[in-house]
C-alpha cells in the first residue's frame, strides 16, 4: 500500500518473494506519476506547517518521535519477524536491527531539546548576532533492502525532527518493513495532529526513485544504496540550483591482521566481518590483509572457524546467516567466484549452490592472492560471501593495500601495537575505522559515512542533523545609528 497525503491506497502490482523459501509473501504497488506528484505536493503543503516555528517547535516535533519509540517497542518482535521474512536476514540480526532503529529514534527524540542556534559576538557593541536553524525543504528518502528498518530511521527520524517532510521509497526487495514503519508513524501522527503529508510512502522500482529525485518539488535527496545509483542521484541533483544529494554507498572494506595480533581475536573478527548477514552489509570485509609471518596460521584457523558456519533458515537458531536476497545476487556470487578464481588461489569452496534447496542459498568461497593493483578481487565490491586473503610483508604494505581502492567506508586493524593503531587512525582512508574489532558494528550516535565512492562526506544517522537545516545569521542593531563592521564608512 502507498500512503499519500494522509491516505492509504491499496494496489497489488508486484509480487514480493521470501528469499529463503522461494514463495510469494505479498504484493505492493508500483507508484504512478500522479501518485508521486500528489505525495510531493502534500509534502510541500505540510512544510508550511511542520517547518513553521510558530506552529511546530523542535521540542513538539521530537515528542511525536518519542511516542513513535514507544509504539515501535511494542511491535519490536513483529518488526524483526517481518525483516527476516522479507530480507532473509537471520532473526537474531533482525532483532539487533530493530534495537538499532529504536536507538536512532531515541536519539532523534532527544535532539528536540538541543540548542538550535548560536549566539555570536559582533564587532559592533550595539549589535547582537545569532544563528538559527530552519528546515531546508522536502526530502526524498530512498533506501536499500539490507537494513530495511534501521536505515529508514537513520534518515526519516532526523528529517522529521528538523522540520522536513518526507517522501519515502523503500527498496522493492523489502516493501513491507518500510510500510509497517509508516503505519506505526500514522498512529502517533494522528494523536499529535501531525499535518497530512509530513510522511508519504511510495513503493516502486528505480524509476520511481529517479522521478522523485528529478522532481522540482524535492530538495534534499537522502539516498543509501549502491555506488552506481548514488552517483546517478548526485549527477541529477548537481543540475538543480536547490537540490542537495546526501548519499551513502558501497564499500571495499578490509581487515588487517598484524603479526603481533591475538590470532583468536583476529580470526573471530575476520569471520564476523566476512560472513555476518551473508556478506550483504556495506561494511562487510572483502579483503583480509595478513602479515606473511602469521598468514599460514591465520588462514588455517580462519578456514577452521568458517567451515563451522551454516547458512540456512533465518528462523533456525542453529544457523549463522540466511540466503542472498534474490536470484540476481546468486548470479553475482557465481560471477564473483569465476572472476576471482581466474586470478587467485581457491582455498575453500563447496559447490557454489546447494542442490535441491528452495531459496537463494549459496556456499561461501575463500581465496588467497598476492596484491595486484588491477585485479577484480581488489577493485569490485563483492556483496556475496567471498573473502580474499592477501599476504603482505609488513604494516606499510597492509595499509597501502587497504587504501588502494576508490571506496572508503570501513576498515579494521588487529594489533597490540599502539603506535600502529595511531598510524592507522591517521592514514587509513575510510569513514569508519575499528581496532581489534570486526569491520562491521555501527552505533547510531557516531557518524556513519564513507569517503570517496562510498559517500558524500555528510554522514548519516546522528550526524545527518548537520545537513537538514539552513543555519541563518540574524543581526539586530540596538544603537541609534548605523555602524558597520570592518570600519566601512556610512557617510552618504
Ligand atoms: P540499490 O542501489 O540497487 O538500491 C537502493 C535503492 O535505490 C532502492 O530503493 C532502489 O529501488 C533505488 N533505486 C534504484 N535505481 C534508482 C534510480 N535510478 N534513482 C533513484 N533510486 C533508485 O542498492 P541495494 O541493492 O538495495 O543495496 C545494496 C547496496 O547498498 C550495496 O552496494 C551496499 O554496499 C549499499 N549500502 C550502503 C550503505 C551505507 O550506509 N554506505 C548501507 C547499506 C547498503
Amino acid at each position: 500500500m502507498n500512503y499519500v497525503a494522509g491516505e492509504w491506497e491499496m494496489r497489488s502490482d508486484l509480487n514480493k518473494t521470501d528469499p529463503s523459501k522461494g514463495w510469494i509473501i505479498g504484493q505492493f504497488p508500483l507508484s504512478a506519476t500522479e501518485e508521486m506528484d500528489k505525495a510531493i505536493d502534500s509534502a510541500n503543503e505540510a512544510l508550511k506547517e511542520w517547518g513553521n516555528p510558530n506552529r511546530w517547535s523542535w521540542v513538539k516535533r521530537a515528542e511525536v518521535i518519542d511516542d513513535l519509540v514507544q509504539v515501535v517497542k511494542h511491535w519490536q518482535e513483529q518488526i524483526a519477524h517481518l525483516i527476516s521474512t522479507e530480507s532473509g536476514k537471520h532473526i537474531t540480526e533482525a532483532r539487533a536491527e530493530v534495537i538499532e532503529g529504536i536507538h536512532m529514534l531515541q536519539y532523534c527524540a532527544s535532539r528536540g531539546r538541543y540548542p538550535i542556534g548560536h549566539k555570536i559576538s559582533s564587532e559592533i557593541p550595539d549589535k547582537d548576532a545569532e544563528t538559527y536553524l530552519s528546515p531546508r525543504g522536502v526530502c526524498t528518502v530512498i533506501t536499500p533492502w539490507n537494513f530495511p528498518f534501521a536505515i529508514p530511521t537513520w534518515l526519516i527520524g532526523p528529517a522529521l525532527v528538523s522540520g522536513c517532510p518526507v517522501i519515502f521509497k523503500p527498496s522493492e526487495e523489502t516493501p513491507f518493513t518500510g510500510q509497517f514503519f509508516v503505519e506505526l508513524f500514522t498512529r502517533v501522527a494522528y494523536k499529535h495532529k501531525v499535518p497530512m503529508g509530513v510522511l508519504n510512502l511510495v513503493h516502486g522500482l528505480g524509476n520511481v526513485g529517479e522521478y522523485l529525485v528529478r522532481h522540482e518539488g524535492t530538495t534534499i535527496q537522502l539516498f543509501t544504496g549502491s555506488y552506481n545509483v548514488g552517483s546517478r542521484i548526485k549527477q541529477i541533483a548537481a543540475t538543480h540550483h536547490d537540490k542537495l544529494a546526501i548519499c551513502e554507498m558501497g564499500g571495499k572494506n578490509s581487515v588487517i591482521v598484524l603479526e603481533d595480533a591475538d590470532i583468536e581475536l583476529a580470526v573471530r573478527a575476520a569471520v564476523l566481518s566476512v560472513f555476518k548477514t551473508t556478506h550483504q552489509r556495506c561494511v562487510s570485509a572483502d579483503l583480509i590483509i595478513v602479515e606473511e609471518s602469521v598468514e599460514p596460521e591465520f588462514t588455517r584457523r580462519f578456514l577452521e572457524m568458517a567451515k563451522k558456519i551454516r547458512f540456512g533458515d533465518p528462523f533456525d537458531q542453529n544457523v549463522f546467516a540466511g540466503p542472498l536476497i534474490n536470484e540476481k545476487a546468486v548470479d553475482k556470487h557465481l560471477y564473483n567466484i569465476s572472476k576471482i578464481a581466474a586470478e587467485a588461489e581457491m582455498l575453500w569452496q563447496w559447490p557454489a549452490r546447494p542442490l535441491c534447496q528452495k531459496g537463494n542459498f549459496v556456499f561461501p568461497s575463500v581465496f588467497r592472492m598476492k596484491y595486484g593493483s588491477d585485479s577484480f578481487a581488489l577493485r569490485e565490491e563483492f556483496f556475496t560471501p567471498v573473502a580474499v586473503i592477501v599476504p603482505v610483508k609488513d604494516f606499510e604494505e597492509a595499509l597501502h593495500v587497504a587504501n588502494d581502492t576508490e571506496y572508503g567506508l570501513s576498515m579494521a586493524l588487529i594489533t597490540e601495537d599502539y603506535r600502529k593503531m595511531r598510524e592507522f587512525k591517521i592514514r587509513g582512508k575510510a569513514g569508519l575505522k575499528y581496532v581489534n574489532l570486526p569491520s562491521i558494528g555501527a552505533e547510531v550516535h557516531l557518524p556513519f559515512g564513507g569517503m570517496r565512492r562510498s559517500g558524500t562526506g555528510m554522514p548519516s544517522a546522528a550526524w545527518l542533523f548537520n545537513y537538514l537545516s539552513h543555519e541563518t545569521s540574524f543581526t539586530v542593531n540596538y544603537g541609534a545609528e548605523i555602524k558597520m563592521a570592518q570600519g566601512l564608512a556610512v557617510k552618504v
